[in-house]
């Protein structure tokens, strides 16, 4: 069970030292029953105490890392049930299904869709970061074959071993050793011999439930029996395949973890979305990411639905205290020379990457001047008197850019035109155009202007 603050108090050295940058022991230790902290941050806690409080502030889902080297992939550490209480963590991994009854040149292709799923957005980038390959063969042969064919072509990307059959695991598992791979399929069935080899090749275990419905009890009884064998890191999947099945138990399994602090139940969650119907599958995958999946399986891979899943994850997985914002300076697009256009913005990422992206669409080289607002969007940073005429004159004055341009023109975003004639006024010399108010009418309006 998770200690109260007062619990947690007792146990800390009690001389408001200040050092964990907390003003009292009292107040550091209502953080770290908060999960709002760490206990690392206080250099004079006992051992006995760091004992203790380690269990009750370990993260209550359980942190997991698959994969290894760049495309790791972590898991877990999930402190909240709902993102505005914090944050969620570690944004779930989409992995692509490759059933061992495809041909090699099948397989073949559906590595190549992964490895070239990558698209860039907001400065991040997103793809679909693991494969999934499974047993639909029940041949140890067929899925060995597949194994080595995903070994080679895509040495570097997550995998994940489906089967139940331990002699088929045992066989391909040895392919992926020292890559972190996660053996799913440990059942009630075959618990034992499937802990065993987790064990021996220092792989994640995914853990099932019956999909008949043996549920979170079974599962329950099921991550614990292999806690005792002696496997630590665990995916858990409660048998769910409908979407209101998914949506209940992975529910229930985020709030067992986090309000009881239940650890049978406090790892991440493997969800399988495939559908046949493309809308289906993705609204099926929409649901793991709003709700606590971990790793969601898909069957295929289709641009039109990976932009809609990713970013719905990015959406998620950024912290909503923390707006997204690139760096306040003037950012030269194309290669621009002493002629060429001056556009001023804010500094929220989304806002620059659109509109930044809109000038090089333009092909007109240009120079964007990035405004720090505090990572708002041009009309929030208005309304909030971060995006002023006065504000905007100062920082075009001390940006520099007078330097490196001969006019004296700067183009404002259409939304704040009305700020048009006060920016002329503090901007001696300068004339104020107002651009397009929406980034897409950008091309046209600087074409236009060199036509
Ligand atoms: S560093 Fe430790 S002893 Fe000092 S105030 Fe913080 S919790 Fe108390």
């Amino acid at each position: 069970m998770a200690l109260t603050g007062v619990e947690i108090f007792k146990l800390l050295p009690k001389t408001n030292c200040k050092k964990c940058g907390f003003p009292t022991c009292l107040a550091f230790a209502m953080k770290l029953a908060q999960r709002q902290t760490s206990l690392d941050l206080c250099p004079d806690v006992s051992e006995e105490a760091k004992q203790k409080l380690g269990e009750a502030s370990a993260p209550p889902v359980r942190p997991i890392t698959f994969g290894i080297g760049d495309k790791a992939l972590k898991m877990g550490e999930e402190t909240v049930l709902f993102r505005h209480d914090k944050r969620f963590v570690n944004p779930c991994v989409f992995a692509l299904e490759i059933k061992d009854t495809l041909s090699d040149d099948e397989i073949k292709n559906k590595i190549e869709e992964v490895l070239t799923s990558e698209i860039e957005r907001v400065g991040q980038k997103l793809r679909v970061d693991a494969i999934a390959l499974m047993n639909d063969s029940n041949d140890v042969g067929r899925f060995e074959n597949a194994a080595k064919i995903i070994a080679t072509g895509a040495p570097d990307v997550p995998v994940i071993i489906c089967t139940d059959n331990p002699q088929a695991a045992d066989a391909v598992i040895k392919l992926f050793t020292d890559k972190k791979p996660i053996l799913y399929g440990a059942d009630s069935t075959n618990a034992e011999a499937m802990a065993e080899i987790a064990k021996k090749y220092k792989s994640i275990l995914g853990v099932k439930a019956s999909v008949s419905g043996g549920g979170l009890d079974e599962l329950s009884a099921l991550t614990e029996k292999i806690k005792s064998l002696g496997v630590e890191d665990m995916v858990i999947d409660s048998g769910a395949r409908k979407a209101k099945d998914i949506l209940r138990d992975n529910t229930l399994i985020r709030r067992a973890a986090i309000k009881k602090n239940f650890k049978p139940l406090g790892y991440p969650v493997i969800t399988f979305a495939q559908r046949d119907e493309s809308l289906f599958e993705t609204l099926i995958a929409v649901i793991g990411v709003a709700k606590y999946s971990s790793i969601i399986i898909l069957s295929s891979i289709e641009k039109w639905k990976n932009l809609a899943i990713f970013t719905l994850r990015q959406n998620i997985y950024t912290d909503p205290q923390v707006p997204m914002q690139v760096e306040q300076k003037i950012y030269k697009i194309g290669e621009p020379n002493p002629e060429s256009p001056l556009l001023v913005t804010t500094n929220f990422s989304l806002t620059y990457f659109i509109v930044s992206g809109e000038v090089e669409n333009s092909r007109v080289p240009s120079y964007l001047a990035v405004m720090d607002c505090e990572g708002l969007s041009v009309l929030t940073a208005w309304a909030a008197g971060k995006f002023t005429a006065s504000k905007i004159s100062q920082f075009i004055k001390e940006s520099g850019v007078e330097h490196d341009i001969k006019h004296r023109e700067l183009i404002i975003p259409g939304y704040v035109a009305i700020l048009s004639g006060s920016i002329e006024d503090k901007l001696e010399g300068w004339k104020v155009t107002v651009g397009p108010r929406e980034a897409n009418g950008i091309p046209a309006f600087l074409r236009s202007r060199t036509a």
